[in-house]
């Protein structure tokens, strides 16, 4: 069964790929797709629905795509929906990190949450998915896997970053992860041929 993830982040492929391997996951570079898709909604949920609206009425193809969110409790849940670019154009994990760590200095609630909104659509059914991972921002930068947030987001009841985790142990509670094993148990009870 093939579906398409409509991503062009190596990292996320690779991640979600070895959480569904029963299904062969193609991302936008596989089906000739080299747009950058405007991501230009105020909420996850719109985000990752535009994104997925876009590959299915362009190529007509059953096809999913996630949006996530870094939330910050003592910043009123910023930079949410604008975590890629938060720190300005062109989107730079560095600087975006930088950013945040210095917004945070001088506040004593550090917590923190990944929020992961997928949006399934096959044929014209559309379904949407959701995975929070609590947590809280560390003072410096810990770890050199993952992409993003990762060196300097703790997932709760650890003492590591996501960047020190491998991506299996990441993937088993992460964001991400729990709104892929809510897809999973969708496509298993509902087949998509
Ligand atoms: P996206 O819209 O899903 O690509 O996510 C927006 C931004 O959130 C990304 O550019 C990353 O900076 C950050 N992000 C998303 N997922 C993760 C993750 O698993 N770890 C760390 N940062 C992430």
């Amino acid at each position: 069964m093939k579906i398409v993830f409509a991503t062009n982040n190596q990292h996320k492929l690779k991640e979600v790929r070895s959480l569904l391997p029963t299904l062969e996951i193609v991302g936008l570079n596989d089906i000739g797709c080299f747009e950058d898709i405007p991501e230009t909604a105020e909420t996850l949920e719109g985000n990752a629905q535009i994104k997925a609206d876009f590959v299915s009425q362009k190529y007509g193809l059953n096809c999913f795509a996630d949006d996530t969110g870094l939330e910050v409790t003592s910043l009123n849940n910023a930079p949410g929906v604008y975590s890629a670019r938060y720190a300005g154009e062109p989107a730079n994990s560095e600087n975006n990190m930088n950013k945040l760590l210095s917004e945070l200095e001088n506040k004593e609630n550090r917590t923190a949450q990944f929020r992961t909104v997928i949006a399934l659509n096959i044929g014209t059914k559309k379904t949407l998915f959701e995975g929070v991972c609590k947590g809280s921002i560390s003072k410096d930068k810990q770890g050199v896997k993952g992409f993003g947030y990762d060196p300097i987001f703790i997932p709760e009841n650890h003492s590591s970053s996501f960047a020190q985790m491998s991506m299996e142990a990441k993937g088993a509670i992460s964001h991400r992860g729990k709104a892929i094993e809510q897809l999973i148990s969708y496509l298993n009870t509902t087949p998509i041929g």
